[in-house]
């Protein structure tokens, strides 16, 4: 899983002399190869250099196992934090939606997968847990995006409100509440319009939604390949918006997985699920060793 930076590392540690614990120079060489390893996987420099100077100090002074070598001991070491980094509190990929109908607002970019994943989640509710789920699309900027909820809708059996012309996103909030406290839904789904950018009139449009649904999740998707934007957009829609957490998309692709690590560190708020692709079971609860597999490379 991470025999690369292992190999680098066990390198390293050659040309230095055994000894019976990691020293503080053996370990300052070793953690120079992770921080380049950690960018190399799209990790900012900040958060690099935080996570670095978090194991140097719990490295240093610790016993060189036998059956390892020091380079791989640093490297478990370095593994062990990256997981304890990634994982958020509770269960991984748990949602608060007991009371119903319990509102989930799905925020984001336009283009971060937003639409397919509201779909995906309201599957996976239907389908794992049992729920009866209604999504509504909040984007009447887009009469396509509207179309292709109600189609993804179809296409999974689950109900999306009807789409009625002329009413603005706060409007269909609430007639998306209404219609799930009367038809017994468990859950309904709002799926904010996006942006190609965050720009204000989208913040003040999702706080309008937000304020009266007053959401029990607020999900915000972004697009794992994005990198450091995927960083700054979670930072922004957390400060402006207040997110329970994120789902990262594209993770099928080859993104090294960094940009999970930051956004954790910067907002503090978990990844429940990442999205592995087009179809609409390509949806799995994040899982950190993966993730901290990919960035160690
Ligand atoms: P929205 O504008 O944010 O609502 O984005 P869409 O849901 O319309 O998704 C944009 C494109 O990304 C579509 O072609 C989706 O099929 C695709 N997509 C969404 N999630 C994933 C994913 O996890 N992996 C891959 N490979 N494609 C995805």
């Amino acid at each position: 899983m991470f025999e690369n930076l292992s190999e680098r590392l066990s390198g390293v540690f050659d040309r230095l002399t055994k000894q019976g614990a990691l020293s503080e120079e053996d370990v300052k060489t070793a953690l120079r190869e992770v921080r380049v390893a950690l960018l190399e996987a799209d990790v900012s420099l900040t958060v690099a250099r935080d996570f670095v100077k978090a194991v140097q100090d719990k490295a240093t002074g610790q016993a060189v196992t036998k059956s390892i070598t020091p380079g791989q001991q640093v490297v478990k070491i370095v593994h062990d934090a990256l997981i304890d980094t990634l994982k958020g509190e509770g269960e991984p990929g748990a949602l608060k939606i007991d009371n119903a109908p319990a509102p989930i607002l799905m925020v984001g970019l336009q283009g971060s997968g937003k639409t397919t994943t509201t779909a995906k989640l309201a599957k996976r509710l239907k389908d794992r847990d049992g729920k009866r789920v209604l999504m509504a699309s909040l984007d009447v900027n887009r009469p396509a995006a509207m179309e292709q909820l109600a189609i993804l809708g179809v296409q999974i059996g689950v109900d999306t409100l009807p789409i009625v012309k002329g009413e603005n996103p706060v409007q269909i909030a609430k007639r998306a509440k209404t219609q799930a406290s009367m038809g017994g839904y468990d859950v309904y789904m709002l799926d904010t319009a996006g942006r190609l950018s965050i720009d204000e009139e989208l913040m003040q449009q999702v706080e309008a939604v937000r304020d009266v649904a007053n959401p029990r999740e607020t999900l915000l998707v972004v697009d794992g390949l994005t990198g450091q934007d995927a960083v700054q957009t979670a930072e922004n829609f957390n400060d402006r918006i207040g997110i329970s957490g994120v789902v990262l998309t594209r993770m099928d692709g080859d993104g090294r997985g960094g940009a999970a690590l930051s956004m954790r560190a910067v907002t503090g708020k978990p990844i429940k699920f990442v999205g592995l692709g087009e179809k609409m079971d390509a949806l799995e609860t994040f899982e950190p060793e993966r993730i901290a597999g990919r960035i160690l490379g």
